[in-house]
């Protein structure tokens, strides 16, 4: 029997993304459930494969068509062993994923960084193209990356190869979720752009940024592009500080892994050009010419099914 269905899942902090896709990536079917935390981990897991169960019998799948589950999970991951050190956001403390999924299902399981399986979708079937160096930055809330160097995705040797986010850019910056100061993700991420927002809005209670807060009751990075597209000066500011920061660190890593791509993703990543010509100046300017040559920065194509498409990538991957 040819096995050709693939399991894609995303567990994100508060929805998992699940995804039934044919071999060639394409999705036959996606739907989300709620991400239920628990201390050892095994509820979100329950809840995961009782949905599939539902959806194959939905679709008329049969078990034996089934390859394999690819998983992304939030944390410090051990790809090779399906090992999760760490996952705050889940409660996930040194669980055996790939173990206890494989056990409940009867299948192959493989697990990576939910950045990590970002990147190999946006790299299959994205923005990508299949290069063998690349680089993926999510621009969320926080900020995730992942790298992939000579064809394989880099984990290092404890879970914590590229985690662009926490990449110091101010000595005595803001604090970050990860109990430092002054990460990538404390300017880059959509709160980082907010709290740049308010820093403006304090020092002039009259401009655009500080009106537009009063009339909304908040601000938005989203606010601050589309200030910034019609022209007001103190966003237009906010994003030129945010990309070249970003294209700092980007040229950075590229003088590292020397990519051929460079792949921005995420909610602020929607922002589009506004976003992109401003890093791709800063990346310019602070890269080695050969390596800024050799890399084009694009900005990702797959938006939320990157995630279940490179998890089914994963496994088509491992199997073959
Ligand atoms: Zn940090």
């Amino acid at each position: 029997m040819n096995k050709s269905i693939i399991v894609g899942v995303d567990i994100g902090g508060t929805t998992v993304k699940i995804g039934l896709l044919k071999d060639s990536g394409e999705i036959m079917k996606k739907w989300e459930i709620d991400t239920k935390k628990s201390t050892d981990g095994t509820t979100v897991i329950n809840d995961i494969w009782e949905s599939v169960l539902v959806k194959l019998n939905e679709l008329a799948i049969d078990l034996n068509d089934v390859l394999g589950i690819g998983i992304g999970a939030p944390g410090f991951i051990d790809g090779e062993k399906g090992y999760v050190y760490e996952a705050v956001n889940i409660g996930w403390q040194e669980f055996k994923l790939s173990d206890y999924m494989s056990r409940k299902t009867g299948l192959p399981v493989f697990v990576e960084n939910d950045a990590n399986i970002a990147v190999l979708g946006e790299n299959w079937l994205g923005a990508g193209n299949l290069a063998s160096d690349i680089i993926a930055v999510t621009l969320g809330t926080g900020v995730g990356g992942g790298l992939i160097a000579g064809g394989k995705i880099l984990n290092g040797v404890n879970g914590t190869a590229g985690e662009i986010g926490h990449i110091t850019v101010e000595p005595d910056g803001h604090s970050c979720n990860c109990g430092r100061r002054g990460c990538l993700e404390t300017i880059c991420s959509a709160t980082g752009i907010v709290r740049q927002a308010k820093k403006y809005i304090e020092e002039d209670s009259t401009s655009k940024l500080a009106q537009l807060e009063k009339k909304n009751g908040a601000i938005t990075a989203k606010d601050v592009f589309e200030l910034a597209a019609v022209g007001d000066k103190d966003s237009i500011q906010i994003v030129q500080h945010t990309a070249d920061v970003l294209g700092f660190v980007l040229a950075n890593l590229a003088v590292t892994i020397n990519p051929s791509k460079i792949v921005i993703g995420g909610g602020v990543s929607k922002a589009g050009d506004l976003l992109l010509q401003p890093i791709k100046n800063s990346f310019t300017k602070y890269a080695l010419p050969r390596t800024s040559e050799a890399c084009e920065i694009r900005i990702a194509e797959l938006g939320n099914d990157a995630g279940i498409i490179g998890a089914a990538y994963l496994v088509k991957e491992n199997i073959s």
